[in-house]
């Protein structure tokens, strides 16, 4: 049997990390593991608990508390906080936006980082913005994935419709580049590739299309295949 590898996805918001990496998950019968909800939970407790981003021992206190876990049922993956599947809740435009203001603390930071690495290992699929470069330096296979603005945005209108959530397009756009500038420029584990990492444009392509080319790149880079 061939080695079971750690694999990492890093990206900005709507470039279809999620998509991509749940499907090369299932294919190479890997664990998938989803660190940008891991955010959107402390994000989601904190806004139960009225902690706001700059109240910093509160959110320290919140992260050494909360109970992040991930399920499977018949839909899919399922994200639980405090034993209550948060699943929906986690993904609106509001919680999203404070997820990448919440993300920037240090506080934060520590403790999720120290929670991926004991649910990464060989055998997963990691998706995030600072899996290459932070928390798995040492993945076998790393891949950076991006499209174009305009597609990323309307990749991300179309999910929140699809989700019955009511938004415009215009505005989803807007959004997600404020997102992206504020991963990409903030002091901690900003959103950068990976010297090693390697990219892959997704515009025009569809996630089949994409988990295929990354097969190939995994057969060739990890297990030497041509
Ligand atoms: O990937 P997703 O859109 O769910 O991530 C939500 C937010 O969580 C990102 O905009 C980013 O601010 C933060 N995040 C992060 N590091 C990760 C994953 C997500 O800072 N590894």
């Amino acid at each position: 049997m061939e080695k079971r590898l750690l694999i990492v996805i890093d990206g900005p918001a709507g470039a279809g990390k999620s998509t991509v990496a749940r499907m090369l998950a299932k294919k190479l019968r890997y664990r998938y593991l989803d660190t940008g909800a891991t955010y959107r939970v402390v994000a989601l407790k904190a806004k139960e608990r009225g902690i706001t981003p700059e109240m910093t021992a509160e959110l320290d206190r919140l992260c050494a508390e909360i109970e992040i876990g991930f399920g499977d049922n018949e839909e899919g993956q399922r994200v639980h906080m405090d034993g209550k599947d948060v699943t929906e809740a986690i993904r609106t435009p509001e919680i999203s936006m404070l997820t990448s203001r919440i993300s920037q603390e240090r506080v934060v930071r520590e403790a999720l980082v120290d929670l991926q690495r004991r649910l990464g290992g060989p055998g997963v699929v990691a998706e995030g913005r600072d899996m290459g470069m932070v928390v798995f330096p040492e993945a076998e296979v790393k891949f950076y994935l991006d499209a174009n603005p305009q597609e990323r945005g309307t990749r991300r209108y179309k999910e929140l419709l699809d989700r019955g959530i009511p938004v415009i397009l215009s505005r989803v756009i807007e959004d997600t580049n404020r997102r992206d500038r504020a991963d990409q420029n903030r002091e901690i584990a900003p959103l950068q590739m990976a010297p090693d990492a390697i990219p892959i444009d997704s515009t025009g392509l569809t996630p089949a299309e994409v988990v295929e080319r990354m097969i190939t790149e995994i057969e060739q880079r990890a297990y030497g295949k041509r």
